[in-house]
């Protein structure tokens, strides 16, 4: 009897304690990290269904979608953020994004950044430059994501500047307006690369680090929550947003 008492309270204080970091919104920004929004069996594709179930959970939990520049105008006290703010992007720069996720994400009133392989625009299965173009005029925000795919921390210096301001100028050429974030490919950087990034006119980069973001953090080490094809539908998605508070409370 007393063991099952013990269990009971041991229990209580778990739910308890999980059901006070579910209602706490602490103070960093969530930002979620897509590939494709497609229904195929790719490890990296959420489906166009699940995809409209999660941008309408998130809307109905009160997010509203902000970009990079304004999360990181937020940091630098030139921009009010507001209550619930989350940050949506996708990496590699797929088709699929301006075919299946913008109408999704323009019913739910929410943006999001892309972030673009300047070296695969109009490949297949890749967004060509109309494409971009056209979305950055709905509202998306277009970053890069190096020229070639490369990993940064594996590549030597001249490679890496490159690679940083070649996708840039490429972008900004074709946009007409500065880009301002990259994310590195596999998240993968060195410790140069903020230094780089910031000699080419970065303001921030994103990683593939866990957790949440705020004004403490370094901006060119921005954390994401990588959202995969899910496997257990929205509950899945729910506790990697839950996961991300959880290594934000203990990691701060
Ligand atoms: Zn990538």
């Amino acid at each position: 009897m007393k063991l099952i008492r013990i269990f009971l309270i041991i229990l209580l204080v778990v739910i308890s304690g999980l059901g006070i970091i579910i209602s706490y919104d602490p103070p960093g920004v969530p930002i979620l990290a897509y590939h494709k929004v497609e229904s195929d069996n790719d490890l990296y594709s959420v489906s166009p269904t699940e995809f409209s179930r999660q941008m309408e959970f998130l809307v109905k939990s009160g997010y509203q979608s902000v970009s990079l520049a304004q999360l990181v105008d937020s940091f630098e006290g030139k921009y009010n953020l507001p209550a619930k703010p989350i940050v949506i992007t996708f990496d590699d720069g797929y088709l699929d994004n301006y075919r299946n996720a913008l109408p999704i994400l323009q019913k739910y009133g929410m943006r999001a950044t892309v972030f673009i392989i300047t070296g695969q625009v109009g490949q297949t299965e890749y967004l060509n430059w109309d494409d971009i173009v056209r979305m950055q005029q709905q509202g998306t925000e277009i970053g890069s994501h190096t020229v070639h795919h490369t990993e940064l921390g594996k590549a030597g210096l001249a490679a890496q500047v490159e690679e940083i301001q070649q996708s840039k100028n490429m972008l900004e050429q074709r946009l007409k307006v500065p880009v301002h974030f990259l994310a590195y490919p596999y998240g993968s950087f060195t410790g140069n690369s903020e230094y780089l990034l910031r000699g080419a006119g970065y303001r921030g980069a994103c990683t593939g680090l866990p957790g949440l973001n705020d004004q403490a953090g370094n901006y060119y080490h921005l954390r994401r929550i990588n959202i995969p094809r899910p496997r257990f539908g929205l509950w899945e998605f729910r506790l990697r947003l839950l996961r991300a508070k959880i290594y934000y409370v203990f990691t701060r």
